[in-house]
């Protein structure tokens, strides 16, 4: 009868009991009992005598005019519902509170539950008839009888490579009635990953940039021209603000994406790719880098011979080395702010740092 986890129904006294077999009206701080007296007496007294004299007397008048029966001697005297007088009805109403939002449940019949208080312990609240609405979207969708099944999984970075991949390709191209038709992914999505043509996507949260939300949405309807877009704003700051500016998000600035040039590393490595692009561009057929390393058979190549892959291009960049620095510096120079970075390259290379590792 009773769900597991239910409590379990307990008779009622209206004297001090400690025992926890029954449940007691009695208070001298506060219970139940106490605070549905206040909330539904709001100008009565709170004083605890009262309030348990008043529930002494209802109990009795309960049992007096038959609605509940009593039991039990004078140490254990206790009330239960008259089974009677129990009225059971297939036809049910609801009651909503009008502040907490929970229901209560009662025969269709029954006229005096309505406009009582909420029944929650903490809450405050009224019981007010819930009027039947027409039913929205998404009571239409979860209760038609037809629904597509959902095959969802993860896609993140922390996926292993084989798994990942395997995700990929059963969502992109279905091979299966079960194959993935829902994938949960974070932003990495977003690094060009091949998942075929989408015509829903989802945001949880509203993306930081103009760019991020076009990139996040940019998958969906790609072959039809039409996707829906769910975007969720949270309760932040910037999600609150572009809900009530979405067009802002939608059609926003997109920032071309910047470094800062003045940046040693940056430099360092942008002139190191320079060298290889005029390395490569001087003899585009022998001055090439293989796809794959294991062409270069390191294990068995002498690494000291000047034929040597790296070797050649060092020497290369040796035999070129004023032109290639006045060159990249001079191309360099107009977008620095301060060219002292460009003074840093060239000490960084006359240290020999840079052609000999
Ligand atoms: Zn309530």
């Amino acid at each position: 009868m009773f769900h597991p986890r239910a409590r379990f129904p307990r008779l009622l006294t209206t004297k001090a009991h400690g025992q926890g077999l029954l449940d007691s009206t009695y208070t001298n701080t506060n219970n139940w009992y106490r605070s549905y007296y206040l909330k539904s007496f709001p100008l009565a007294s709170g004083y605890h005598e009262l309030v348990n004299d008043f529930y002494k007397k209802l109990i009795d008048t309960f049992t007096t005019i038959g609605l509940m029966n009593k039991l039990g001697d004078e140490e254990i005297e206790n009330y239960a519902i008259e089974p009677t007088i129990i009225l059971v009805e297939n036809k049910v109403a609801n009651h909503v509170c009008d502040s907490c939002g929970s229901k209560l449940f009662v025969a269709a019949s029954d006229t005096i539950s309505i406009h009582t208080k909420c029944l929650d312990y903490t809450c405050t609240g009224t019981y007010s008839q819930i009027q039947k609405s027409k039913p929205n979207y998404y009571q239409l969708v979860y209760n038609r009888n037809l629904s597509p099944r959902i095959y969802a999984s993860e896609h993140t970075g922390i996926l292993e490579r084989k798994d990942r991949e395997n995700k990929e390709i059963d969502f992109k191209e279905r091979p299966k009635y079960n194959s993935l038709n829902t994938i949960v992914a974070t932003s990495t999505l977003e690094m060009g990953i091949d998942i075929g043509t989408l015509n829903t996507a989802i945001n949880n949260s509203v993306p930081p940039l103009t760019s991020n939300f076009l990139q996040r949405v940019g998958r969906a309807g790609r072959t039809s021209g039409s996707a829906l877009i769910t975007n969720f704003a949270q309760s932040k700051a910037h999600d609150l603000f572009y809900y009530g500016e979405p067009k802002d998000m939608m059609e926003g600035e997109i920032a071309t994406p910047g470094c800062y040039l003045e940046a040693k590393d940056i430099l360092y490595r942008h002139f190191l790719a320079y060298c290889l692009d005029n390395w490569s561009s001087a003899d585009p057929k022998k001055n090439s880098i293989p796809g794959r390393l294991i062409s270069l058979q390191l294990s068995r190549a002498d690494l000291s011979a000047p034929e040597f892959l790296a070797n050649r291009i060092i020497s290369f960049i040796k035999a070129k080395e004023k032109f290639l620095l006045t060159e990249f510096t001079e191309f360099y120079k107009p977008d620095l702010e301060d060219s002292k970075a460009l003074d840093n390259l060239k000490s960084f290379y006359w240290r020999k740092d840079f052609t000999s590792g």
